[in-house]
C-alpha cells in the first residue's frame, strides 16, 4: 500500500465518509472524493446526500468529483436480483458498479489509487468489497471498520450535524430497513 500520494475515495454518503477521510489524511494521503451513487432510488435523495458531501469536502478541504446520476443503468445492471436480501448478490453487483465507475475515474484523472467508504459500514462485509475492488487496477483494501472506524463516523457525523439516511440506498433496501 502506498504511504503517500493521491487516492480517489468513492463516497457513498457523508456520515460514512467522515472517519474514512480522517483516517486517510492521518496516513498523509491526498484525498479526492468521488460521489458515485446511481444505486440511490430517487434523484431527490441523491441530491440530498450530495449536499452533505459538499459540506464534508469543505470541512476537510478536499476536492470533490461527481459522477452523473443514472439509476436506470444501475437497475439494468442488477436486473433479476431485485428480490435478493441485503448483503446478497445484488449488493455484490452494486459494489461492482460503483467501484468500476471509480476505477474509470481514477484512470481518467491520473490518480493511481482508489478505495471506498463502503467498508466502514457494519452492514457490509469488507472482504466482499475487497474481492470486487481487486478486479480493478489501483484498488487499495482499506478496512475502515478497523480502529473503531464506524464509531468514529457516528461521533464526527454528530459533531458536523450531517444527514444520516435510514436505508442503504436502492428502493429494494427500503423493504428491509
Ligand atoms: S442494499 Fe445497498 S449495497 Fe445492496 S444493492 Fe441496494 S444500495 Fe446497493
Amino acid at each position: 500500500m502506498l504511504e503517500s500520494g493521491k487516492i480517489l475515495l468513492h463516497v457513498c454518503c457523508a456520515p460514512c465518509a467522515t472517519s474514512c477521510v480522517e483516517r486517510l489524511l492521518e496516513n498523509r494521503r491526498h484525498v479526492v472524493l468521488f460521489y458515485s451513487n446511481s444505486n440511490i432510488d430517487t434523484h431527490e435523495e441523491y441530491d440530498k446526500r450530495l449536499q452533505y458531501i459538499r459540506q464534508l469536502a469543505l470541512t476537510f478541504k478536499v476536492p470533490l468529483l461527481i459522477d452523473p446520476y443514472d439509476h436506470d443503468e444501475w437497475l439494468q445492471r442488477i436486473a433479476g436480483l431485485e428480490d435478493e436480501p441485503e448483503k446478497g448478490p445484488r449488493c455484490v453487483k452494486c459494489f461492482d458498479y460503483s467501484l468500476k465507475q471509480t476505477a474509470a475515474k481514477a484512470l481518467e484523472t491520473g490518480i493511481e489509487a482508489f478505495t471506498t467508504t463502503l467498508s466502514v459500514s457494519p452492514h457490509k462485509k469488507s472482504q466482499v468489497i475487497f474481492n470486487v475492488g481487486q478486479r480493478y487496477h489501483g484498488f487499495e483494501n482499506w478496512n475502515f471498520k478497523k480502529l473503531d472506524g464506524f464509531k468514529r463516523s457516528l461521533e464526527l457525523s454528530k459533531q458536523l450535524d450531517l444527514y444520516r439516511q435510514a436505508y442503504c440506498g436502492c428502493e429494494f433496501s427500503k423493504r428491509t430497513s
